[in-house]
């Protein structure tokens, strides 16, 4: 069994495994240690990760970023009409009730769900690792933004479900980074907390957390979010500028042209990454719409005055942290960055300035988070054994849980989890009642949500009540805020005072009874729970179609391998036959062979190709029956001398 972490970035994301020297990072197929948080579809076949990036101007329109901000949330989401779609170029639509996005795949039109989406990409990073581990892939820990809700946590659990994954926790990303400072620092006070700013500045999110550290534990004080900050604000800010320019040197309107201005984008980005350690950076972009080519070159002050009001953001964030935590920036030892974006020295300059402090770097930046997220892995799973360390995480948003008035209860509503409640965490409510009874978990308080996100968690009837006596029966209620940060309710059972025999030593240290009254569980009851989770029906599809196209990739790509190699040998034996292999075969079929050799080769550039697997795989072995033993031959004549000069030697 593995122990998996991902930080599953909006621009990339990160893998990690724990093995027994310590937690890697591990590769991708092209030996990167992160890999693009992309899907593109094609007209053979689907491309993830690295290879959909290869293709992302090439075939924009049908290819997805922005995986993790669709993730829950609906076609008509003002955020994400708002936010996210500039920065999507495949078209937005509605599947099942949630955004998704409408390709050409396949030669057709299509259309897939976020969860969909999120399922594929998943799959890619599950096979990343089964390639590099040389196992089976499972049990994984995957790091979400803490603002993230239930409905948003609920579509990454079901997109790792469809891929095969099976999270033992979405850990908070900040939580994850914090997880790996604090078990590595061995320096820990055993009474008076340590406490350390964790900044986390991504591509989309940004996140503020302040953690308490004493041996053996950490505790997350308080949290800010800036659900809409990032890198791709400060490439947002080059483009415009840059846009600007070009109209007005070339009289261009990139704007109008959606694959210039995705060109202009990577660009921006590039553009920025140069100006976080040089002064100066060059623009160029060979013919980027018209035939014009352009050029710009760009200098950090002015990018820093233009991106000013981002620089105040990056401030704001930092100040609300402290006030969630009620804390002050003297109470602070050290404060620790991770996220690409920390890298623009504007942002590293703000931060330090606003504590006073140098930051500390004893985290890698890019890795920190993941790192974080296996290591938590480690702890939940029986695989290995991990020094104990005790995580003490909150939620971001109160949760109340209500229900109609009824003559028995006074209340008709809790705030059963608060803001800052830690997770996981568990409740019991009690309520009197005679018949069924239906509650309602919402958020309490709608406006710290993102925009747009309905408040309702779910809906959870209690059924089977009998009354006791004729009177309501004391129905227990069992909550649990899990340990994914999602709501859930456990069990619902009926009690009653009862007397019991109860055991106890006396002062002469014998073993004596007593009558006393006590709350004694009589009978479970059923709880029918609707909540804001995909589908189980839904969910089924989507594994089967998934499996689908899963193994249509595989064929296409196993029948891409089996014409490759058929190309190859033709070229290879070609070669061969007239070179060093030609007095090992049989003249009378030599000529034969040669031809044979040279048939397929030219067949594989005209009809030969795109064929099913089986016919290269056939051509291919009625190939070798003719030229293996040739090249048997070969090899028996080749090894001979050495053979004898070995025995010679002896
Ligand atoms: P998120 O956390 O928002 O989901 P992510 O985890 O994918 O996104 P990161 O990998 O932390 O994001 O950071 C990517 C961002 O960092 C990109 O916007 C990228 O342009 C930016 N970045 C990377 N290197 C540099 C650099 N040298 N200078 C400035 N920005 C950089
Ligand atoms: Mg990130």
């Amino acid at each position: 069994m593995s122990v998996v972490g991902i930080d599953l970035g909006n621009l990339q994301s990160v893998i990690s495994v724990a093995r027994n020297r310590g937690i890697d990072v591990i590769c991708n197929e092209v030996s990167n240690r992160a890999t693009p948080s992309l899907v593109s579809f094609g007209y053979k076949q689907r491309y993830l990760g690295e290879s959909a990036k290869t293709q992302e101007v090439s075939n924009f329109k049908n290819t997805v970023g922005s995986l993790k901000r669709l993730a829950g949330r609906t076609f008509n989401n003002p955020e994400v009409q708002e936010f996210e779609k500039p920065f999507i170029n495949a078209e937005l639509v509605d599947v099942d009730g949630q955004v998704g996005v409408k390709v050409n795949y396949l030669g057709e039109e299509q259309s897939f769900s976020n969860v969909q989406l999120l399922a594929m990409y998943l799959s890619k990073l599950k096979d990343i690792t089964a390639a590099e581990i040389n196992g089976p892939v499972s049990d994984c820990v995957i790091t979400v933004p803490g603002w993230f809700t239930e409905v948003q946590r609920r579509a990454i659990l079901s997109g790792a479900q469809i891929a095969g994954l099976n999270p033992l926790r979405l850990v908070n990303d900040l939580t994850a980074a914090a997880l790996g400072y604090g078990i590595t620092k061995l320096d820990l006070p055993e009474d008076k907390p340590r406490n350390v700013v964790f900044v986390d500045v991504g591509h989309s999110s940004y996140s503020v957390g302040v953690v308490s550290f004493i041996k053996g534990q950490l505790t997350v004080r308080g949290c800010a979010y800036d659900q809409h900050f990032g890198g791709r604000n400060f490439d947002q800010v080059l483009t415009d500028h840059l846009a600007a320019e070009f109209k007005e040197k070339y009289k261009i309107d990139v704007y109008s042209n959606s694959k210039a201005l995705l060109r202009l984008r990577v660009a921006a980005e590039r553009c920025k990454k140069i100006l976080s350690t040089n002064p100066q950076a060059p623009v160029n972009i060979e013919s980027i719409m018209d035939d014009k080519d352009v050029s710009a070159l760009i200098n950090r002050t002015d990018f820093e005055e233009w991106a000013a009001h981002l620089f105040t953001r990056t401030e704001d964030n930092l100040r609300k942290a402290l006030e969630n935590a009620g804390m002050t920036v003297a109470d602070i030892d050290a404060v620790e960055i991770v996220g690409g974006s920390t890298r623009i020295p504007a942002i590293k300059t703000t931060i330090s300035n606003y504590f006073g402090k140098t930051i500390s770097t004893t985290l890698n930046q890019d890795e920190a988070v993941s790192r974080g997220a296996a290591l938590q892995c480690a702890m939940l799973s029986p695989v290995f054994k991990v020094r104990d360390f005790r995580v003490n995480d909150i939620a971001s948003y109160p949760v109340k849980v209500q229900w109609p008035k009824t003559p028995e209860d006074e209340d008709t509503e809790i705030v059963a989890f608060d803001v800052n409640n830690s997770i996981p965490s568990t409740k019991i409510l009690t309520f009197h009642r005679s018949e069924p009874f239906t509650l309602e978990a919402v958020y309490a308080q709608p406006d710290l949500l993102p925009r747009g996100t309905n408040p309702w968690i779910g809906q959870y009837t209690v059924k089977d009540i009998k009354p006791v006596n004729g009177e309501a029966a004391q129905v227990k209620v069992k909550i649990r805020l899990n340990i994914h940060g999602v709501f859930s309710v456990e069990s619902a059972y009926t009690v009653e005072e009862k007397t019991v025999d109860e055991e106890f030593t006396n002062k002469d240290g014998e073993k004596e009874t007593k009558k006393v009254k006590k709350l004694v569980k009589t009978a479970d009851l059923t709880v029918v729970s609707q909540a804001t989770d995909v589908p189980v029906n839904v969910v089924n599809n989507y594994t089967e179609k998934e499996s689908q196209m899963a193994a249509n990739d595989k064929l296409i790509m196993a029948t891409e391998a089996a014409k490759n190699s058929l190309e190859e040998y033709g070229y290879e034996m070609r070669d061969k036959v007239t070179g060093p292999l030609s007095e090992y075969i049989d003249p009378s079929i030599k000529e034969q062979f040669e031809n044979d050799l040279s048939a397929v080769v030219d067949w594989i550039y005209e009809e030969g190709d795109e064929q099913p697997k089986s016919v290269y795989v056939e051509k291919l072995d009625a190939l070798k029956k003719i030229g293996s033993p040739v090249v048997e031959r070969y090899r028996e004549a080749e090894s001979r001398p050495r053979a004898i000069k070995s025995l010679r030697d002896e």
